[in-house]
């Protein structure tokens, strides 16, 4: 009884004639695309209108996060906020439901599944009577390359 078409849509002024706010398929959609695609680290908003610019793209930041937000609406792109509170980006390899392992250092990020963090939510919700739950896990640290030696051992 409660689904009632989009109730996404903020209230305020839509749908004006003409004039192009709206988010179009344009070649600043495929350069948002395209630069997130270049890179393996997840990126903030910011950064990525960087580098579209340093790369001859004439881009506003709002364009960027709007884009951005299309595509993770879409869920081609996968959104997460670093531990700094930092929102930031990535487009990954799969649309499955899966986790980061993000370095703090240089973003290297790999994506990884959680079969035991699966169950144990899964578990949890179950046992308090939630339905419809949903979990987002992300493991941030120093990868081997930016601790330097592969061995981690004695900290002082
Ligand atoms: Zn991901
Ligand atoms: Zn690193
Ligand atoms: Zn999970």
């Amino acid at each position: 009884m409660s689904t009632t078409g989009n109730g996404t849509s903020p209230p305020g002024r839509r749908g004006a004639p003409g004039r192009g706010t709206a988010v179009r398929a344009t070649r600043q959609g495929d350069a948002v695309c395209a630069a997130l695609t270049e890179t393996d680290a997840f990126t903030s908003a910011q950064d990525l209108h960087a580098l579209l610019r340093s790369q001859g793209t004439a881009v506003g930041l709002t364009t960027v996060y709007r884009h951005l937000q299309v595509l993770v609406d879409r869920g081609e792109v996968d959104m997460i906020r670093r531990d700094d509170g930092e929102t930031v980006y990535r487009r990954c390899a799969t649309e499955a439901h899966h986790h980061h392992l993000v370095c703090r250092d240089c973003g290297r990020t790999i994506e990884i599944a959680g079969p035991e963090i699966e169950a144990w939510t899964a578990a949890v919700a179950a046992a308090e009577g939630f339905v419809d739950v949903a979990h987002t896990v992300e493991i941030y640290g120093t990868c081997a390359e930016c601790a330097g030696t592969g061995t981690a051992a004695s900290s002082v």
